[in-house]
Formats: structure tokens, C-alpha cells, sequence
């Protein structure tokens, strides 16, 4: 009794062959060593494995590379890390269930354990769809072989259950004692330089003291984004566009602006694609949707009927929530759907096919119009196009531009309109910077245009007086637009 309240539960009882009642007890105190040392085990199982994979957890992995850098002490012989994040584990999760989910990662987690074949190294699962790798006395150069062996094996699409699945994954490396002097520092490392190689989209990346600037920068620049939004720094600008047949403004663009308190009038292209790469942009989308509802409503009351063409990114695309983020800023500003264009360069669409089709679908079955922004600039696919259900094609600047002295890029641009003509989608011009390339797309045929020539984005408030003294415009002989529009 003595021995089991001291904590050892290994040693077995004695007596238990006696038939007295010391026996009796010995048997009562085996039974209990028996349970209370499985319950233990039991214990440790859920404090040092995961249950799902059977592979060590986050708890264990610690131990270990803290342990791995305490025996490589003196000899300093270098201890590495790999961290690895699946790419798309939550879209699989969300389309094809937890069960399947579950499935998938017992399947991530023997495909690493395939990869890693040295003794003494561990594969271990930290949390939801992130997994480590322990290499002990790994140097960076085998750290960077064993993990670009582990990329090329997770390019092979899994098949579970008869389903097959793309699973990329970003990998992160850091060593010791190069990179960190302890293994919080270093797992922690190993983390930063994981998020880096997916935000780069590059499979394998080597910790750099730089990426830890680079993510701090990151962080600050992210917390402006969201201050600007929510102390209204951002402006809506609409740029017109108009019917090349007719002259009449038919719509506009909303183009976003940041009114930096220092830096002035900060043109999209400057925190777009950052908004992209960290997400986001999905809060700014929707600001632009909501104002750009605001900004309808407000020229509704006046009497003009306009469609306001809004930019969608990848990121909004794989958002299966926002269809339904839509429908409710709809209903609060009572705008229909049938108010807007919704703008998608093709790049966006083939990031993922397949969930970008889906969300395109439901947004265009809302009564919502859709466009191929950038059109030619992308990895265009006729076949896909016939596919999308799109109404509108925007024909990128750059073979506008050109139109006029390059007679070839004239030629590309009469057959992109020629094409979108015989699948029935109106074709608008964009990059329209004179009278000449404004005659030539109505020669051929273009349905809409929107440039310099005819209006540059400008706030929202001013679009009705521009609309107005547009019209009054082309009243007037002998004026820049008029000349041609009269005909
Ligand atoms: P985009 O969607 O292709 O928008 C058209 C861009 O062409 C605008 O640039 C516009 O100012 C410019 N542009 C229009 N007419 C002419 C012209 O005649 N000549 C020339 N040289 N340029 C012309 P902007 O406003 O700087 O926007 C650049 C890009 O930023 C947009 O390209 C779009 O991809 C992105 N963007 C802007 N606002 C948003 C937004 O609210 N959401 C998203 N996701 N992207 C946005
Ligand atoms: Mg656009
Ligand atoms: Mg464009």
C-alpha cells in the first residue's frame, strides 16, 4: 500500500497466491495497481499522442526537440525542424465532411512518417491541419533534401475512398543553433518560415531573419487596413462607362482609394494585392460592395438607372459565404441584385476551378450579372469561358492601347469581340484614351467602352454632376466626344 501511495504502479503485489485474507487483500490491491496504472497510461496517451493520427502531439513534439538540442549540447551538431500546413484542409473538411477530413489527415500523417526514414527522427501532428518533422543532427542541407522530398510527394494528389485529392502544403525550416538557441524559439521559427512559403505560394522556405521583419511589417500594415476601414478611410471612386452605339452611360466601375492620413490618395494597386495575400481583402470587398449599394441607391433616387460593376479576387471566390454576405447588404439597402456587374480576372477563376464555378454559379443564379475582367491578360480558356456563366467581357487595356498603332493587336481585339459576340456576352473596352480608339471599337462593334477619353474614376458623389455635363457634351457641336458620337 505504502508503494502504491509513492506513485509506483509497475511493481505487482506479493501474496497474491495465499488463500487467507492477506491474499484477499493482496488481490484487492493488484486489481487496483492494475487499473490505476492503465488509467496513468491512459493519460499520458491524451497529454503526449494524437489520437486521430496515433503520432506524437504538440506536448511531445516540444519534449522532443528540446531533448534533441540537450543531447547535441558540446558537439553542437545541428538539430532541424520541418513544419508543414496543408493547403486546402478546410475546403476538403467543409465539401466532403469531418469524417473524411478525419480520414485524410491519418493519411497526411503515414505519408510524412513514409518520408522521414531515419531512426531517431520524429513526424508529429501540433494542432488541426499542421504537422512537424524532428530531424535530429540534420543540417540545413538535409533539412531543405528531406523537405523538398516531402513537397514532391504531397504534389501526388491522395485518393481516399475512391476521391481524389490535391493536397499541396507549404513547409517551413529552421535550425539549430543557426536560428534559434532554444526549441520554443526554433519550432517558432520553423512556424514563421511555413507561413512565409505559403504566402509566396512556394512549397519549401528556409527561415531568414528577414521574414521575421517581413511579418512584423506585415502585422502593422494589416493593422492600418483594418483602421482604415473602420475609421473610414477608404473612398469609393466610380469610373463611367458607356454605350459605344449610343454615347449614353450605361454604368460604372467602383474603384477603391485609401485616404491615407499621411500618405495622401493611395492608389489600389498599393495595398490590393497585400489584401489578397493576408485575406483581407474579403472585409474590403465588402466594403466596396456596401458603399457601392449606397452609392445605386443614391443615384436611383435621382432617376438614373445604372449597373455598378464591382472587382471580385480569388479569396472572394473561395468564400462560399458570400453569396449570402451579398443577399444581406441587398436587403438592407433594398438594391437588387440585377444593380450590379461583378468583375473576375481569370486567374482568379483558375486558382480552383471548381469551388470558383460554384460560388459563380449561386452569384449568378441571384440575378447578380458576371464579367471577365482583363480579358487576354490571364490563362484564357475558350472552352472554360463557354463553361462560366458570364455575361460580359472586359478586353484588357494593354491590347486597346495598342490597337492603334499595332494593326495585329486590332486584329486580336475584332476577334476577342467577334468571339464573345458568338456567346452572347457584351464586350466592353477598357483603357480608352482618345476619340480615334473610341471610332474604331464602334466599327467594331464593341458594346461598351470606359477610359480617359471619356471619364476617369472619380468619387462617388461627383458622378451625377459628370453624368450631366457628359450629356450636355454630347448636345454641344464640335465637342471633343461629340464629334464622334453624333453619328
Ligand atoms: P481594373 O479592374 O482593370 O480597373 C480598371 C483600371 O484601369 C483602373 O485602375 C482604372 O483607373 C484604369 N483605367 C481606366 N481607364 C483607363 C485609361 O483610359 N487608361 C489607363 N491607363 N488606365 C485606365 P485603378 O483604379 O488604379 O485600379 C487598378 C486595379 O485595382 C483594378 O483594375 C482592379 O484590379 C483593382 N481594384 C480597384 N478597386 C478594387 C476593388 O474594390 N476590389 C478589388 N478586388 N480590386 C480593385
Ligand atoms: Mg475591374
Ligand atoms: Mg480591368
Amino acid at each position: 500500500a505504502e508503494r502504491l501511495g509513492s506513485g509506483d504502479y509497475d511493481t505487482p503485489m506479493r501474496g497474491l497466491g495465499r488463500s487467507d485474507e492477506i491474499g484477499q487483500l493482496a488481490q484487492s490491491f493488484e486489481a487496483m495497481r492494475v487499473s490505476v496504472a492503465e488509467q496513468q497510461a491512459q493519460n499520458l496517451r491524451l497529454a503526449y499522442w494524437d489520437t486521430l493520427t496515433g503520432l506524437p502531439n504538440r506536448a511531445q513534439f516540444g519534449k522532443a526537440v528540446a531533448q534533441a538540442i540537450a543531447e547535441a549540447g558540446e558537439s553542437r551538431a545541428p538539430v532541424a525542424v520541418l513544419m508543414l500546413d496543408l493547403d486546402r484542409f478546410k475546403h476538403v473538411n467543409d465539401v466532403l465532411g469531418y469524417h473524411f477530413g478525419d480520414l485524410l489527415l491519418k493519411a497526411v500523417g503515414e505519408r510524412l512518417t513514409q518520408q522521414v526514414m531515419r531512426d531517431g527522427d520524429l513526424v508529429a501532428r501540433l494542432s488541426g491541419d499542421e504537422f512537424a518533422v524532428l530531424l535530429r543532427s540534420g543540417d540545413a542541407a538535409l533539412a531543405e533534401s528531406v523537405a523538398q522530398r516531402i513537397a514532391r510527394a504531397f504534389e501526388q494528389p491522395l485518393t481516399l475512398q475512391e476521391q481524389k485529392v490535391d493536397m499541396g502544403a507549404g513547409i517551413g525550416i529552421a535550425c539549430w543553433p543557426d536560428h534559434a538557441a532554444d526549441a520554443d524559439t526554433l519550432i517558432n521559427r520553423a512556424e514563421v518560415a511555413m507561413y512565409a512559403a505559403k504566402h509566396r505560394g512556394s512549397g519549401v522556405l528556409m527561415y531568414d531573419p528577414a521574414l521575421d521583419a517581413a511579418s512584423a511589417q506585415t502585422l502593422s500594415l494589416l493593422g492600418e487596413l483594418r483602421q482604415a476601414v473602420e475609421q473610414d478611410e477608404l473612398r469609393l471612386f466610380l469610373q463611367p462607362k458607356l454605350a459605344l452605339g449610343t454615347g449614353a452611360v450605361v454604368g460604372a466601375e467602383a474603384l477603391v482609394r485609401w485616404q491615407h492620413p499621411t500618405r495622401g490618395l493611395v492608389p489600389p494597386m498599393q495595398f490590393i494585392p497585400f489584401a489578397e495575400q493576408t485575406g483581407f481583402i474579403r472585409q474590403l470587398t465588402l466594403w466596396v460592395f456596401e458603399a457601392s449599394a449606397q452609392a445605386w441607391r443614391d443615384l436611383h433616387a435621382d432617376g438614373t438607372v445604372l449597373v455598378l460593376s464591382v472587382n471580385l479576387s480569388t479569396r472572394d471566390l473561395l468564400d462560399q459565404d458570400l453569396p449570402d454576405k451579398f443577399e444581406r447588404l441587398l436587403l438592407k439597402h433594398r438594391v437588387p441584385a440585377e444593380a450590379f456587374c461583378l468583375e473576375i480576372t481569370e486567374s482568379a477563376i483558375m486558382d480552383d476551378p471548381d469551388r470558383s464555378l460554384e460560388t459563380l454559379k449561386r452569384l449568378s443564379g441571384m440575378g447578380f450579372k458576371l464579367s471577365i475582367d482583363d480579358f487576354g491578360t490571364g490563362h484564357s480558356s475558350f472552352a472554360q469561358l463557354g463553361n462560366l456563366p458570364v455575361d460580359e467581357l472586359k478586353i484588357d487595356r494593354s491590347f486597346v492601347m495598342s490597337m492603334e498603332s499595332d494593326p495585329k493587336q486590332a486584329r486580336i481585339v475584332q476577334s476577342i469581340i467577334d468571339m464573345a459576340h458568338t456567346l452572347d456576352l457584351t464586350v466592353v473596352a477598357e483603357g480608352v484614351e482618345d476619340a480615334k480608339a473610341w471610332d474604331l471599337l464602334r466599327d467594331l462593334r464593341c458594346d461598351q467602352a470606359q477610359g480617359y477619353h471619356m471619364g476617369k474614376p472619380m468619387p462617388a458623389n461627383d458622378f451625377l454632376a459628370w453624368s450631366a455635363r457628359w450629356v450636355e457634351r454630347r448636345r454641344m457641336p464640335g465637342a471633343a466626344a461629340t464629334t464622334t458620337l453624333l453619328h
